[in-house]
């Protein structure tokens, strides 16, 4: 079978489509036949180099498709299911997994980056991986949503505890996990800045609810959210860009405010003035992913259209180079889509 596979790491160069044997499921695994594959930041981070990875890696960590095989018995999934991948799994035994915060455990993994992953024609998962695809969505819809709507929900609302009122700072509004964050935050009732990095850009996020989007490379965003809020600071920053604007989203906060994290991908080294933090009252929560129960409830209002999945563009297997170097130079607007 023809899969994407990296076995050095470098730029887009070492992304090649391999031919592989097709995998075989092992105990309460179930093999995939792969329809859409959602492509993410984390794999470019992989290509890339990450500490502790094995190689060679067929990447992809979500993606959507049709069950091809798997053992009858109890548990209820069946051939011939229309499903989506969870991208994250764990021991499922632990108190973390218990508690359903399954990235809080000490064995959370994640495909495509710990074990072989689903831009493919077939992946062998986990069968509690494969959740139901609501029968409103496209195979290429259920690709896009898992991964980046998982993470922008768990950093909103089960981290920054996002009501109805509040004002909300979301980074990067164009990428997969803004344009989600922008969503999410609207649904939740509150008021919603993003920042874009053009015009064209700012008309999209504005069209998905942003009350106003704030182009970085025009206009400074801490003097925009100030002019924006009256001075007064937003409640929530999502953060995902990390060095580049760390320090003003400390600084765009309100009193009581809450910046939430998930990523640093302009750098990890964020400057941090300890007195803002104490004299405001502010919070800093790190986020990463989300456990799969939030995953089914995002599933259901993606299929009821009050979230939508943004799909930059869709494209066979065989071109994913260039999709690694379109996520480099920010030139996307929500999700590229790989079709096996
Ligand atoms: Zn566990």
């Amino acid at each position: 079978m023809k899969a994407v596979l990296i076995r050095r790491h470098g730029g887009p160069e070492v992304v090649e489509i391999a031919d592989v044997p097709k995998p075989r499921p092992g105990p309460g695994e179930a093999l995939l036949q792969v329809k859409a594959a959602g492509m993410n930041h984390l794999d470019t981070w992989v290509r890339r180099g990450l500490p502790g990875l094995k190689l060679p890696m067929i990447l992809g960590s979500d993606g959507a498709g049709i069950v091809a095989e798997v053992e009858s018995g109890p548990g209820g999934l069946a051939q011939g299911d229309r499903v989506f991948v969870a991208p994250g799994y764990s021991c499922g035994r632990c108190a973390a997994c218990y508690r359903g915060e399954e990235p809080l455990c000490r064995d959370y993994r994640m495909f495509g980056e710990n074990r072989d992953g689903v831009q493919a024609e077939y992946a062998a998962l986990p069968a509690a991986n494969l959740l139901p695809l609501p029968a409103s969505l496209s195979f290429e819809e259920g690709a896009a949503f898992p991964l980046v709507f998982l993470t922008a929900w768990q950093m909103l609302v089960g981290r920054a505890g996002v009501r109805l009122g509040d004002e909300v700072l979301v980074h990067a509004g164009g990428s997969g996990v803004g344009s989600a964050a922008v969503q999410i935050a609207k649904l939740h009732g509150a008021r919603v800045y993003a920042t874009v990095g053009s015009e064209e850009k700012a008309d999209k996020v504005r069209a998905l609810g942003a009350d106003a989007a704030i182009n970085y490379r025009a206009l400074d965003f801490l003097e925009e959210v100030r002019r924006l809020t009256g001075k007064r600071g937003v409640d929530i920053v999502v953060e995902n860009v990390g060095q580049e604007t760390w320090e003003k989203s400390l600084k765009a906060l309100a009193r009581g405010g809450r910046m939430v994290t998930c990523g640093a991908t302009s750098g990890y080294d964020g400057r941090t003035d300890i007195r803002y933090v104490f004299s405001k009252g502010l919070s800093i929560l790190g986020s990463t992913m989300g456990g799969r129960a939030e995953l089914l409830t995002i599933a259901g209002l993606v299929a009821d259209r009050r979230l939508r999945p943004v799909i930059d563009r869709v494209l066979p297997l065989d071109r994913v180079a260039e999709g690694h170097r379109a996520m480099a130079d920010r030139t996307l607007f929500g999700k590229i889509i790989l079709k096996p």
